[in-house]
């Protein structure tokens, strides 16, 4: 059913065949349903210092780093790069709108995904470009007895965030295994980049309101609707990636 999608994805690097070891999860918008609250809080902090930045074009920059981000609103809005202290007070505004608002729920059929991949005896590992100090606490508590500290790529393990390849090649040396082992579970249009750039065959779950396209023209290797779709696509996707 998705051999099509394996062998273009093989061809695509020259890769011989799939042994699937780990799967690589990014979280917000893929284990969260946090972009909403994301995207609100960028929005409101942008209009704070004069950004024209809406809540769906927000949604086009997860993935990067505040800084990252910032410096392509200043670049357009003010026509030049911000400061140090600029980029520190744009990123905290946009932190206290974010925390103000309700705690994310967990993404339905979230939890299906990651209880078939540990059934299947597959490394579960976090690759984030959130830098939230409490993150596997949060993990914990949400998603008990899955994510495993030494198996968690954030903010302060990388020098460049998505869409550079980094964070998703760190995972891979992480969890000690070769991109062909690996999937990539992705909702954002920089994260899909920078797993296609790992060499990683990328799953697309479009969660938010962004069109296919988006996802699809990063050069996802498989797009699905929801989570819940992954999960019911689970048994299939891996017994034609094992
Ligand atoms: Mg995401």
């Amino acid at each position: 059913m998705y051999q099509q999608n394996i062998n273009n994805y093989l061809h695509q690097y020259g890769f011989e065949s799939m042994r699937l070891k780990a799967v690589l999860f990014d979280m917000d918008g893929v284990l969260f349903d946090s972009m909403p609250m994301h995207a609100q809080a960028w929005a409101e902090a942008a209009r704070q210092v004069g950004f024209d930045l809406t809540a769906e074009e927000a949604y086009e920059h997860e993935g990067r780093t505040g800084k990252g981000t910032i410096n392509i609103l200043a670049r357009r809005c003010w026509g030049r790069e911000a400061t140090e202290q600029e980029e520190l007070d744009i990123y905290e505004a946009k932190s206290r709108v974010f925390n103000s608002l309700p705690p994310a729920p967990k993404m339905p059929g979230a939890e299906e995904v990651l209880s078939r991949v540990k059934a299947d005896g597959l490394k579960i590992v976090l690759v984030t470009g959130s830098g939230q100090l409490s993150l596997l606490d949060k993990l914990n508590r949400n998603y008990a007895g899955y994510f495993h500290r030494d198996l968690m790529v954030t903010s302060f393990d990388v020098k460049q965030g998505k869409p550079s390849p980094e964070p998703y090649l760190m995972g891979l040396r992480k969890a000690g295994i070769q991109p062909w082992e690996a999937l990539v579970v992705e909702n954002a249009p920089l994260g899909v980049r920078a797993g296609v750039a790992a060499q990683i065959f990328t799953i697309a779950v479009n969660t938010g309101p962004l069109p296919d396209e988006k996802l699809l023209s990063q050069g996802a290797h498989l797009l699905l609707p929801s989570m819940q779709a992954l999960a019911d696509a689970w048994p299939i996707l891996y017994q034609e990636m094992r």
